[in-house]
């Protein structure tokens, strides 16, 4: 693939999960604020495709753990695109990506927790 169109598509899939990325940091602050006690909570899956409406199970604390990365992004197995991410984790319920190439800076440009 020509250099240019790849780095295109790592700066368009870390723009779209970094999206995601902000709707699950209001998820975070909503159950924080009603102090909802579940042992797991449901997050959405932060892939790059813009279209995805699937779940992840996770705990606060484990979304807390992933989010402490401004570079990481939690995905549903198989969402993972190999061109513009590496996996860092993998358990059952989700994998955790790491942005490569143009997409890192953008991933970290973009951290919420960065702003506060
Ligand atoms: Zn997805």
């Amino acid at each position: 693939m020509e250099a240019a169109t790849r780095e295109l598509r790592q700066v368009r899939a870390a723009q779209n999960q970094s999206l995601f990325r902000e709707i699950n940091e209001r998820i975070n602050a909503l159950n924080d604020a009603f102090s909802i006690v579940l042992p797991r909570e449901e997050w959405l899956c932060e892939c790059a495709d813009v279209a995805c409406v699937e779940r992840i199970e996770m705990t606060g604390a484990e979304y807390e753990a992933i989010r402490q990365g401004p570079n990481r992004f939690p995905v549903i197995p198989g969402h993972e695109l190999p061109e513009v991410e590496r996996v860092v984790e993998a358990n059952d319920c989700y994998l955790v990506v790491e942005k490569i190439g143009a997409g890192a800076a953008v991933a970290q440009d973009h951290h919420p927790r960065q702003r506060h």
